[in-house]
C-alpha cells in the first residue's frame, strides 16, 4: 500500500512538493486554511481589476522550466510568458530616471551614459555573476542543506573570497554613480537582507536581473499557481481548501495524525509548507526543534505595506515595474533591519500589470500595486496605512508628473496584521527568512525534523530561501529527502 502524505499549506513550495510526491506514488493531500490555493501568491478580482497579492517579478525562467520538465511539461502548457521590455524603470527624482531594458548591450549603454567607463566594469561584473549563477542556481540550491560539505565543490573553493566580501562592497569598489550603485544593489533585496550583509557570491541575482530578464505570465503570477494546481490534480493530489491544521500529533516519536478543524486525520508523513515557526507551534513543545529565542535572533525578510489600487484612467510615464528610489536607500534599510520603525521617507515599488497585460484592468483603467518594505513586527493601524498611502501617492504624482489621487476608484491595503492572520506568518514577515552568510544552506532551519519521524518542512523559511524559484526548489528538495534519494 502506498504511504500517505499530508501537506500543510498550498503555496509554491507545497504545490511543488505535492507534484513530486504524487509522481513517486505517494497518496498526497494538501490542507490549506484559506479558501484559495497559492499562499502569498493569491490573487483577487474587483470591479474588473485583477491583482496578484504577492509576487510580481517572474525571474529565473530556467527554474520554472526545470520544474515543469520534471513532469514532461513546459510552462507554455499552462501559461503564456512574455519577456518585458523595458524590464523596469527606476525613479531617482523629478525628471531623473533610468530605464532597464531587456538586453545586456542596451543596459551597458544605459550605464555608460550615467558614468563613463562603467559599461566595461559592468560587463566584467555580469560575467562573474553569470558564472556564480551556473554554480548556485543550476547546482548548489538543489542540495538539501543537510551538511556543510554540500557547499564544498571545486568551483566554490575557487570563489571562497566571495563568501567573505559583500555585494555592497564589491559594487562600490567599481562604480561611483549613486544611481548605478542602487540599481546593482536592488536584486539582492529579494533575498531579504541588506546588500551590506549579503555575500558577493549572491551577485547571481544581478545575472538573473540583467542577463535573464523580467518576464510576465499573461493574466498574472497566479497563472503559475493555477498551472501547478492543475498539474498536481492531474497527478492525483487531493486539495482541500478552508481546512486549518490545528495540531500535529506524535506517537512513539513519529507523526501519527493531524487535527484539522477539530477532526482527527491519520497520516504516515507530514510536510509543513506553512511558515516554519507556526508549523512548530502545532507540535507539543517537546517536539519542537527551535526555541522562540532562536527565531528572535534570526534576520527575517521585511514585511510590507501594500496597496492594491483601481485607477479609473490610464496613467502616464510608468512601465509595468517601477522602483521609486528618490530617497535615502541606507536610511530606509536601517529602519528595516537595525532600528525597526516606520520609515520616515520610504522607498517604494509600484507595478501596473495593465500596462502590458490589458486584461488585468477594465478598458481605460490601470491596476496599481504599491509596496513599501517595512520591518516585521511593527505596529499596524488603519491610521498608519492611510498616512503612508497619502505620502507615497503624493510622491508618485510628483515623480510621474500627473494627478492620480482623484482617479482612485478603490484602494485595499494589506500589512503586518494581514500576513499574520492570513498566513500565520512570524511577525508578519512577507517573504520568509533572509539569506545571509550565516543563514545559508545547512545553516537554515532544516527540511527534516531531527526530533519527529515522518515530519518535514518546506518553503521560504527553510532551504534554499525566499522567493518563488527557491520555493519551487524547496518542494523538490523535501520530496527528495522523503524518498531518501539524491535529486
Ligand atoms: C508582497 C510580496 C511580494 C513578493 N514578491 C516576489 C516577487 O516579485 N518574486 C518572487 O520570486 N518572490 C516574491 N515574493 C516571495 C514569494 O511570494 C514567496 O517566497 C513564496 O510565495 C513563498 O511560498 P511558500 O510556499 O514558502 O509559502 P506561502 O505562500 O506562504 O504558503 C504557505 C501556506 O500555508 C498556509 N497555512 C499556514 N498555516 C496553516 C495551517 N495551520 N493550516 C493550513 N494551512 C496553513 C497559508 O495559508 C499559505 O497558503 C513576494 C512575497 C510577498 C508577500
Amino acid at each position: 500500500m502506498s504511504k500517505n502524505v499530508s501537506i500543510i499549506g498550498s503555496g509554491f513550495a507545497s504545490l511543488a512538493a505535492s507534484c513530486y510526491l504524487a509522481k513517486a506514488g505517494y497518496e498526497v493531500r494538501i490542507f490549506e486554511k484559506n479558501s484559495q490555493v497559492g499562499g502569498r501568491a493569491r490573487q483577487f478580482h474587483k470591479d474588473g481589476f485583477t491583482f496578484d497579492m504577492g509576487p510580481s517579478w517572474y525571474w529565473m525562467p530556467d527554474v520554472f522550466e526545470r520544474f515543469f520538465a520534471d513532469f514532461g511539461k513546459t510552462p507554455s502548457d499552462y501559461y503564456e510568458l512574455e519577456k518585458l521590455n523595458p524590464a523596469y524603470k527606476v525613479f531617482f527624482g523629478n525628471d531623473q530616471s533610468i530605464t532597464i531594458e531587456d538586453d545586456l548591450q542596451k543596459i551597458y549603454a544605459a550605464f555608460e551614459k550615467e558614468e563613463s567607463g562603467s559599461s566595461k566594469k559592468l560587463e566584467k561584473f555580469i560575467s562573474q555573476a553569470q558564472s556564480n549563477y551556473s554554480i548556485a542556481i543550476k547546482d548548489l540550491v538543489y542540495r538539501p542543506g543537510v551538511s556543510p560539505l554540500e557547499l564544498v565543490t571545486p568551483e566554490t573553493i575557487k570563489k571562497i573570497g566571495q563568501f567573505f566580501s559583500t555585494i555592497s562592497r564589491d559594487v562600490r569598489k567599481e562604480f561611483q554613480n549613486q544611481k548605478l550603485i542602487q540599481i546593482l544593489e536592488f536584486p539582492v533585496l529579494f533575498l531579504g537582507a541588506k546588500p551590506s550583509d549579503t555575500p558577493s557570491f549572491y551577485s547571481f541575482m544581478n545575472y538573473a536581473d540583467f542577463g535573464l530578464g523580467t518576464w510576465h505570465p499573461k493574466g498574472g503570477m497566479y497563472k503559475v499557481i493555477e498551472g501547478m494546481e492543475k498539474l498536481a490534480v492531474s497527478l492525483g493530489v487531493k486539495i482541500k481548501t478552508s481546512a486549518t491544521v490545528e495540531k500535529i500529533n506524535v506517537e512513539e516519536k513519529k507523526v501519527s495524525s493531524l487535527i484539522i478543524d477539530g477532526e482527527k486525520f491519520l497520516t504516515d508523513l507530514v510536510v509543513c509548507g506553512s511558515d516554519y515557526h507556526h508549523s512548530e507551534t502545532l507540535l507539543d513543545a517537546e517536539w519542537r526543534q527551535y526555541s522562540e529565542t532562536y527565531w528572535e535572533k534570526k534576520t527575517f525578510a521585511p514585511s510590507s505595506l501594500l496597496f492594491y489600487v483601481g485607477f479609473d484612467k490610464k496613467l502616464k510615464n510608468i512601465h509595468h515595474h517601477n522602483l521609486f528610489f528618490d530617497v535615502d536607500f541606507d536610511a530606509h534599510s536601517r529602519e528595516i533591519y537595525d532600528d525597526p520603525q516606520w520609515p520616515k521617507e520610504p522607498l517604494f515599488y509600484a507595478n501596473f500589470t495593465s500596462v502590458t497585460d490589458p486584461g488585468t484592468a477594465p478598458e481605460n483603467c490601470e491596476n496599481g500595486f504599491f509596496l513599501i518594505p517595512i520591518a516585521p513586527g511593527l505596529e499596524d493601524t488603519p491610521e498608519l496605512r492611510e498616512k503612508y498611502f497619502d505620502l507615497i501617492l503624493k510622491r508618485f504624482e510628483k515623480l510621474t508628473n500627473q494627478e492620480v489621487k482623484k482617479n482612485v476608484k478603490f484602494q485595499k491595503s494589506y500589512c503586518v496584521n494581514d500576513f499574520i492572520k492570513d498566513y500565520n506568518s512570524y511577525k508578519g514577515n512577507a517573504y520568509g527568512m533572509a539569506n545571509t552568510l550565516l543563514q545559508t544552506a545547512f545553516l537554515r532551519p532544516k527540511l527534516k525534523s531531527s526530533k519527529v519521524g515522518g515530519l518535514f518542512f518546506t518553503g521560504q523559511l527553510t532551504v534554499p530561501g525566499p522567493g518563488v524559484p527557491p520555493s519551487l526548489i524547496s518542494g523538490k528538495l523535501v520530496s527528495g529527502l522523503i524518498q531518501n534519494k539524491k535529486i
